[in-house]
């Protein structure tokens, strides 16, 4: 016995955290996965990154030989054939909007697509007016049986940065799953999910200050659970006293105003990714009865005067 364990010692390995990062889809891209060969945690490392780049190729709005950008040089005047995946998340980018009454709405881009974040331009008075009425989710038409999408609009522009990094986190982690990963946490900028927990702990999740750069709010123990964050602060530049950031009210064409930050916790990253923005547009009243109607779904706001609000959920564990 004494000399058998002498033997296998030396070939017993040591399970340890492994990271990779990388900027994809405009973001970063992060991975931390628990795993005992250290080649199976790069091929793991390698395969999220495969899933986060392959979705930027087909939803990128900037990319022309995106699915996306085709859509929206050629769907307003005839039908376009789209592939199952992109199909799906565009009707599950509907289901928000009529979930919410249009506050959460792809065709936000037909006007958001004039607003250039780091330039701080923005659309003159009249090209908002004029392009408003394109905000419109109704006139996105899908073709089930065909799989295709039209728009009704010849003005009408799709873009899906609310909701295709937590779709994008969600794949990766399948992949993570599949290849036999049980502990991880994938993030994509403000869209994160954690798999399993951090050997026998939550992993401890923070809430950024809205207005300050290194400070946190509060932190969530989380355990196989996704976690998104919608924040007036990610992509801004002040005009005028005015804070001019990239959500964007689809009534006005304008950046909303109601709140700071808005935080959902949610199984799925693309349901909490997509709520986290809806969230975002309807403040802190209409979005917590929202988010009130689900199990499983839970909200942190961040309201204009920087006060803290949560769902009816939340509430009672912090009370209890
Ligand atoms: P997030 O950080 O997840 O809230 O996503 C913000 C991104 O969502 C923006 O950069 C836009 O690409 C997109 N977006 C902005 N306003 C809306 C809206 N009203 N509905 C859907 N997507 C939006
Ligand atoms: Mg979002």
């Amino acid at each position: 016995m004494f000399f058998l364990s002498l033997v296998l010692l030396p070939a017993a390995v040591q399970a340890e955290w492994f990271n990779g990062a990388e900027d994809i889809m405009g973001t970063q891209i992060s991975v931390e996965l628990w795993q005992d060969d250290p080649t199976l945690a790069q091929i793991a490392i390698d395969a999220v990154m495969a899933e986060m780049r392959a979705v930027n190729q087909s939803m990128s709005p900037y990319i022309e030989s995106s699915e996306l950008y085709q859509i929206n040089q050629h769907a307003a005047k005839q039908p376009v054939v789209i592939s199952a995946e992109l199909f799906a998340l565009i009707q599950k980018s509907l289901y928000y909007s009529k979930l919410s009454n249009g506050a959460f709405d792809i065709s936000f881009a037909s006007v958001g697509r004039f607003y250039d974040y780091r330039k701080a331009e923005l659309p003159a008075e009249q090209q908002l007016a004029d392009m408003l009425p394109a905000i419109n989710y109704h006139l996105i038409e899908l073709n089930p049986t065909a799989k295709t999408i039209r728009f009704h609009h010849p003005q009408l522009n799709i873009d899906l940065g609310g909701i295709a990094k937590g779709f994008a986190v969600d794949k990766a982690i399948s992949r993570l799953k599949s290849l036999g990963v049980e502990s991880a946490i994938v993030s994509a900028g403000g869209d994160s999910r954690i798999l399993g927990d951090r050997r026998g702990n939550p992993w401890v999740v923070g809430i950024k200050h809205p207005r300050k750069d290194d400070g946190f709010v509060v932190r969530i123990p989380l355990v196989n659970s996704a976690i998104s964050t919608s924040g007036d602060y990610e992509r801004f530049f002040i005009k005028a006293n005015e804070r001019i950031h990239h959500i964007i009210n689809p009534t006005t064409g304008k950046s909303a105003a109601a709140v700071q930050s808005v935080s959902i916790l949610a199984p799925l990253a693309v349901d909490s990714d997509a709520l986290s923005t809806t969230v975002f547009v309807l403040g802190v009243k209409k979005g917590l009865a929202l988010i009130n109607r689900f199990n499983g779904i839970d909200a942190i706001i961040i309201d204009a005067d920087g006060r803290l609000h949560y769902s009816d959920d939340l509430l009672r564990a912090t009370q209890s």
